[in-house]
């Protein structure tokens, strides 16, 4: 077994020489787990095949989903890529950095192909979070981080998450405070005519379209497509370990089928569950609830949804009904990380 050093900080007020053993971690190419506003990533030496390894092998990752490389200056972001940046991704860095938006480019031979699969591109975003950067700037290399969840599991948004997915799987974890966005980072492809999102997330589509115009939707965000361009879309991610089904509908029909749905599921012996929203939660009986929190907090449903999908798990529940929730803005991430948690199964009511 790993022997994992654990690490607690808090994001306002730490010192730069806590992190000094965890950046000489990641300069010996060995594994980190740290704190990100999205949710927290599992690091190392983005520049090293054989630290790049063992973020796959920690987490049992598909080979073929590539990695989100994380800098921490303009300067590495620059080492990078193939071409000088784009006038459209600088405006959006501008905008948007340090941030939840990930930019897909054409990257330069300093990246190796374990962290992006083989493609062409790579994914970079420069992460809002002190100890994020303070840990990428000391290390002084990129690193390469995906959630740091088992593979196929949610995203991991509290220390406790990381602590039970990972102990004895990497060499060192920071945990901190509750990831502020809760869902992960919009991937941006820039690398095609008219920018494509690839996956939604903590900046939103009219955030991006605000700064440069109109962007193409890339279908694997709505629905299983076999071959998406973004080949972590095709894997059933974020999914807790029950069935779960969503309910979209005016708010009686939603609450009414989920309802007789309860009652079925009790008749047949199972324990259910039903994620919610504070003003639906009194609605629903003989199950347990869980809510998001307020409609009228787009934000905080967001960031709630990966804990309630661990709550389920915690509760060993063995089906799972939520409400469908507004796709606008942050909605959209959120409905997304929801329907990929249920196999794309929703019921219209
Ligand atoms: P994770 O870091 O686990 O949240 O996953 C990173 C996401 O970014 C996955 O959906 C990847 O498929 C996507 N991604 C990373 N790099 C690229 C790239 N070069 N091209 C397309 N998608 C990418
Ligand atoms: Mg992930």
């Amino acid at each position: 077994m790993k022997e994992t050093i654990t690490l607690h900080l808090d994001p306002n007020h730490f010192d730069s020489n806590e992190l000094k053993q965890a950046a000489q971690f990641i300069r010996e190419n060995k594994t980190v787990i740290f704190p990100t506003e999205t949710v927290y990533g599992l690091g190392a030496n983005a520049l090293s095949d054989e630290a790049v390894s063992k973020i796959f092998e920690a987490k049992g990752r598909p080979q073929d989903n590539p990695l989100i490389v994380h800098v921490s200056s303009i300067e590495m972001l620059e080492s990078l890529i193939l071409n000088p940046l784009d006038d459209k991704s600088k405006k959006l860095i501008n905008a948007y950095w340090p941030g939840a938006l990930t930019l897909v480019l054409k990257h330069s031979d300093k990246v190796p192909n374990s962290v992006c699969a083989n493609l062409d591109t790579v994914g970079i975003r420069m992460p809002d979070h002190p100890i994020a950067l303070k840990l990428i700037e000391l290390a002084g290399v990129p690193i390469a981080a995906p959630s740091a969840n088992l593979s196929g599991k949610p995203s991991p948004t509290e220390a406790e998450h990381v602590l039970s997915d990972m102990m004895h799987r990497v060499d060192l974890i920071i945990t901190a405070s509750k990831s502020r966005i809760g869902l992960e980072s919009t991937v941006l492809d820039m690398s095609t005519e008219i920018p494509t999102l690839l996956r939604p997330g903590g900046v939103t589509v009219s955030q991006i379209e605000s700064i440069i115009g109109p962007i193409k939707i890339d279908d694997a965000i709505h629905k299983t497509v076999e071959k998406p361009k973004s080949p972590g879309m095709k894997y059933t991610h974020y999914a807790p370990n029950a069935p779960l089904t969503i309910y979209k509908g005016t708010r009686e029909n939603m609450i009414h089928a989920i309802q007789k749905e309860v009652n079925q599921s009790n008749l047949n012996g199972l324990r259910c569950a039903v994620i919610t929203c504070d003003e639906n939660y009194d609605q629903y009986l003989d199950t347990l609830r869980i809510s998001l929190g307020s409609i009228k907090k787009p934000d905080e449903l967001a960031s709630n949804l990966f804990e309630s999908l661990r709550e389920c798990d915690k509760n060993n529940v063995d089906i799972i009904f939520a409400e469908a929730f507004d796709e606008s803005d942050i909605g959209l991430a959120l409905m997304n990380r929801l329907k990929k948690a249920a196999g794309f199964k929703i019921i219209t009511v």
